[in-house]
């Protein structure tokens, strides 16, 4: 008997979103309905959002905002776009028809302190039986991290841009 997981990929390494696809891949190779929600980078140019063919009609990408961050001159604009995105995210929990649901970047909500972080809690905890979660993002919190079932934390040990080489396609987006 399957059980949903809450699953949480942080730190500072590069890596966190990609595991994530990882599973979006895995879970969509069963035929599994998967929903990634994008939180903070309105990147319209990721290569996961032209994804095509069978897995296409399984697989619902939530671009939410414009790119919204906490160095906006218009933070209430930001924030109730955080709110908006995140109740797309509490709505798709308790819609129960992803068997994946990719929070990307949700950490930053909590961070910034622009959802509240025990409403967050609730509803993963509250999630349905088989339903997963992955959270990325950097600093997640203690209390997300205690709730979770698996934490993993990216090590950043070398990365291409210490060498001013900057992101490309097909590997950064
Ligand atoms: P990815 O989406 O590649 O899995 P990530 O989700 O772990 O990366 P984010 O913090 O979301 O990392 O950053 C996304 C972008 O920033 C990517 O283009 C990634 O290559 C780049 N990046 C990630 N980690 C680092 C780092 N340690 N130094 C510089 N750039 C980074
Ligand atoms: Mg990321």
């Amino acid at each position: 008997m399957a059980k949903g997981l809450f699953v949480i990929y942080t730190g500072n390494g590069k890596g966190k979103t990609t595991a994530a696809l990882g599973m979006a891949v895995r879970a969509l190779g069963h035929g599994y309905p998967v929903t990634v929600i994008q939180f903070i980078k309105g990147n319209a140019h990721c290569g996961e959002h032209n994804l095509t063919g069978p897995f296409a009609g399984l697989l619902q990408f939530h671009v939410t905002g414009k790119g919204f961050t906490w160095k906006s001159e218009n933070l209430d604009e930001d924030i109730a776009l955080a709110r908006t995105a995140w109740e797309m995210a509490a709505r798709t929990i308790a819609e129960d028809k992803a068997r994946l649901l990719i929070l990307d970047e949700l950490t930053y909500l909590i961070r910034y302190k622009m959802v509240d972080e025990d409403e967050i809690l609730s509803a993963i905890t509250g999630r349905p039986a088989k339903m997963n979660i992955v959270v990325t993002g950097r600093h997640a919190s203690d209390k997300l991290i205690a709730a979770a079932d698996l934490v993993t934390e990216m090590t950043e040990i070398k990365h291409p841009y210490q060498q001013g080489i900057p992101a490309q396609k097909g590997v950064d987006f």
